[in-house]
């Protein structure tokens, strides 16, 4: 029965099918961003100890879960979709009060992760090498799909339920056994989602869960000989380091890291769809998403229009306890990410750029006691300056001029990340041309930078992303290597080989 942490309730890690306290003893609360008298139960603050328990763990039960066949496999993932299906209310308000996104948009997140459980239960019966022509006559040449062995998932705290499930997910299906570390501000939603996967009839092992510090545990878990694998969503600080660490033994990594993500608006745009495609963009979720839109790059007939209307639009933006229903967008996840929105917005003005609004935090009573931003909005952003650069995570959106389409597309390509980009044109031809030269792993038209869909691959090229994309086939193969077959059925001794 699944139920949000009450307040006092200690909760406990997963460690071969049971909840164990943690050797360290120590828990620490989730709270509320929105209001952070709110607390959503203690979860544990576990050392390399436990991380170390959780790999024993894991390993023990690979050999069951590899040979496990993979459409049963699937069916546990798709008995758990069965059950959280009728929870959809419960998982969007627990992620609305651990992670702070409204909750609307919570609910919207909570089906995205549904799809992708669905998507990948489907993938059991899709596991799939190649048959491919030998130069031999009578030769039977082919690959096999095999899972690579006990694998570390580490999430970010943006997404607290659906991008458990997409690396969970997938991983389970093509035969691995994980130990998952979500992030620490946001623990819920991945316990809730390993409570159903156990009672959908997942074996002890397969799926193990430790919370705590990521330089303690996480530490741990990359530099474990029995991982195989690691997938990892975060910072580009914490992800490259994590990337050097594991080099040293040689193991599988995927990383999807920071974007700076551009929309591109040409003079012949629809104006209105432009500036609501920027707006949900920019300020859903608050800003904390690495699909983001923090950059919108504008030919200059449209300029002045565009920005007065993201700004007069800004401007009413309600912001608040997404629990509550008039409510348009949530607080930052923390403190430490509250002031990192600020300290950028201090930049952005020192740095030149114009602030049209926003701009501070709010501490009126309703936001006394949570982590809130205005929606804010500059334009005159330079190239080079750290507004037009660097990530923000937060509400914060640049706006920044262009002479026509390819010095647009150039500021647009102008940073080290490479995750989504949009354009809003009716030109065919500068569409299909932005298609072709944005430096991203996604590319929008018509339409906001952010999204994904469980059958798309989702991931970023240059500083965004390193390895498999994830979602899709593409996410189940990475938890997988290939094996070369050959079969020879001549029954005739063959003396000689091809080279
Ligand atoms: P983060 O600070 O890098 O943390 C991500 C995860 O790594 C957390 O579970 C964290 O644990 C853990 N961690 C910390 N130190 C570690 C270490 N030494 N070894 C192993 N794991 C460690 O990132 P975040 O602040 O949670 O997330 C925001 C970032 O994620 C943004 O940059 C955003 O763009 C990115 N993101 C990217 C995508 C994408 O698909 N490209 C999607 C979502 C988010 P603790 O929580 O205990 O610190």
């Amino acid at each position: 029965m699944l139920q949000i942490p009450r307040g006092d309730e200690r909760r406990q890690n997963l460690i071969g099918g049971q909840w164990v306290a943690p050797s360290t003893e120590k828990y620490e609360p989730c709270l509320n961003p929105a209001d952070t008298r709110e607390v959503l139960g203690h979860f544990p603050r576990s050392g390399a100890a436990d991380a170390k328990a959780a790999v024993d763990a894991a390993a023990k039960a690979f050999a069951g879960w590899a040979a496990t066949p993979p459409p049963e496999r699937g069916r546990v993932l798709g008995r758990a979709h069965a059950l959280l299906k009728g929870k959809v209310d419960l998982l969007a308000e627990a992620l609305c009060r651990e992670e702070g996104k409204v909750f609307g948009e919570a609910r919207g997140e909570i089906l995205k992760g549904l799809n992708l459980l669905e998507y990948y239960a489907g993938e059991g019966f899709r596991t799939h090498g190649k048959t491919l022509p030998s130069e031999a006559r009578s030769t039977l040449t082919m690959t096999l799909r095999q899972p690579v062995g006990p694998v570390a998932l580490i999430t970010p705290w943006n997404f607290p339920f659906a991008i458990p499930v997409w690396k969970t997910a997938p991983a389970l299906v093509a035969g691995c056994t994980a130990v998952l570390k979500p992030a620490s501000l946001t623990p819920v939603c991945t316990h809730l989602f390993a409570e159903a996967l156990i009672e959908a009839g997942l074996p002890p092992g397969v799926l193990n869960i430790v919370t705590g510090a990521g330089g303690s545990v996480g530490d741990a878990l990359v530099d474990d000989p029995r991982i195989r694998a690691i997938s990892f969503t975060g910072s580009n600080e914490v992800g490259l380091r994590l990337y050097q660490r594991a080099a040293g033994r040689g193991v599988k990594v995927t990383l999807e890291m920071g974007g700076k993500n551009p929309v591109v608006v040409l003079d012949d745009a629809d104006l209105d769809l432009a500036a609501e495609g920027i707006l949900q963009g920019a300020f859903g979720s608050t800003g904390q998403r690495c699909t983001a839109t923090s950059r919108v790059v504008a030919t200059p007939a449209i300029v002045p229009k565009l920005t007065e209307a993201l700004v007069e639009k800004a401007r009413k933006i309600r912001v608040g306890n997404g629990m509550s229903k008039d409510v348009q967008m949530g607080p930052a996840v923390d403190q430490s990410q509250l002031e990192t929105d600020l300290e950028a917005i201090a930049a952005a003005r020192s740095e030149g750029a114009r602030l049209l609004c926003g701009g501070e935090r709010l501490s009126s009573e309703e936001h006394r006691n949570g982590f809130f931003c205005a929606p804010t909005v500059f334009d005159e952003v330079e190239p080079g300056t750290r507004l037009a650069r660097d990530e923000v995570f937060g509400p914060v959106l640049a706006i920044q001029s262009a002479r026509d389409f390819e010095e647009a597309l150039a500021l647009a390509n102008d940073v080290q990340y490479g995750l989504t980009a949009s354009i809003y044109t009716r030109d065919f031809f500068a569409a299909l041309r932005f298609v072709e030269k944005a430096e991203v792993g996604m590319v929008h038209v018509n339409q906001p930078t952010v999204g994904g869909e469980a059958q798309l691959p989702f991931g970023g090229i240059k500083a965004t992303g390193v390895g498999e994309k994830e979602m899709a086939e593409e996410g189940a193969n990475f938890f997988t290597h290939l094996k070369t077959v050959w079969l020879d059925y001549t029954g005739a001794r063959r003396t000689t080989n091809i080279y």
